[in-house]
């Protein structure tokens, strides 16, 4: 155990792809964490690995040295029973809501699975299905219905919704809004927002759009080409960001000055 401030840490995580001469290191000793109860944010052009980082975090992809710590536990070095109890305590939500909801599953299956993985029966856990649903603001005849049969903005709550039927102690939201249109965008994030305070949980809020991040996250960390160049708390980064990338981003940002004005 150590004494981090971070619920979840993440300490010089060093992630390839690939073997031998041909292994393209994509992850260069990154180091960042969000604490309990927070919202970290996590931004960076396309390609610069966020989605790397949520991937070593749930242990999707083998982190080649590092240490990921979750209440100072290290993650890297569990056996695979310990691992899938520690996954649920850990959730991933990604922008493709078929990464993560079965086709082949009704929602009321997928999310009655989530709540119980050992003896999924969608008819013993129907409250529990219908109270997920809820939560999403999503009606329990929705339970009967197949992923496809949804709009991408439903079926992204859908996804919230199974992540969360897991009670985890820790979300990860990876580009979660970025398939939808602006309007259903703000409904997806006003939602995950309202879930954050309520079930006090801890996020890693993925996004390329600093707008957004800047709206739902305390702090939040910069990944350029692999590396971590900044973090801090967002008023912070925002105002006087200290690394020159950071400083490009917000540039690309083009309505950030003027609604810094308007506020
Ligand atoms: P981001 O989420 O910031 O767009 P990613 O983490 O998806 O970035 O990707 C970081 C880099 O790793 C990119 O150059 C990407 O091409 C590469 N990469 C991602 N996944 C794989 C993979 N499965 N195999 C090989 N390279 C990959
Ligand atoms: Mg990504």
């Amino acid at each position: 155990m150590t004494s981090s401030p971070y619920k979840l840490a993440v300490e010089e995580l060093t992630v390839a792809f690939g073997h031998g001469g041909r292994a393209r290191t994509v992850l260069r000793g990154v180091s960042t964490g969000v604490r309990n109860g927070q919202t970290l944010g996590l931004v960076g052009e396309s390609g610069s690995g966020k989605s790397t980082v949520a991937k070593a975090i749930v242990g999707t992809h083998p982190a080649r040295t590092g240490r990921i710590l979750l209440d100072g536990e290290d993650l890297t070095g569990l056996g695979r029973k310990e691992r899938a109890a520690v996954r649920r305590r850990v959730q991933l939500v990604s922008q493709d809501p078929y990464a993560s909801l079965n086709p082949r599953m009704t929602v009321g299956e997928a999310i009655a699975e989530a709540v119980d993985p050992l003896r999924a029966d969608a008819r013993k856990h129907a409250a529990a299905v219908e109270r997920w649903l809820g939560t999403v603001a999503l009606d329990g005849s929705a339970a009967d219905r197949y992923p496809h049969e949804f709009s991408g903005g439903q079926r992204q709550r859908i996804a919230v919704a199974r992540a969360l039927a897991v009670e985890p102690e820790v979300l990860i939201a990876d580009e979660i809004t970025s398939a939808l249109d602006a309007s259903v965008q703000a409904e997806v994030i006003n939602l995950l927002e309202e879930l954050r305070r309520s079930l006090s949980l801890t996020m890693i809020f993925i996004s390329h759009d600093l707008a957004v991040v800047r709206h739902v996250s305390d702090e939040v960390a910069v990944l350029c080409q692999g590396e971590l160049v900044e973090q801090g708390p967002v008023r912070d980064v925002y105002h006087a960001p200290q690394h020159p990338y950071t400083r490009r981003l917000l540039a690309s940002v083009p309505t950030f000055e003027e609604k810094e004005e308007a506020a």
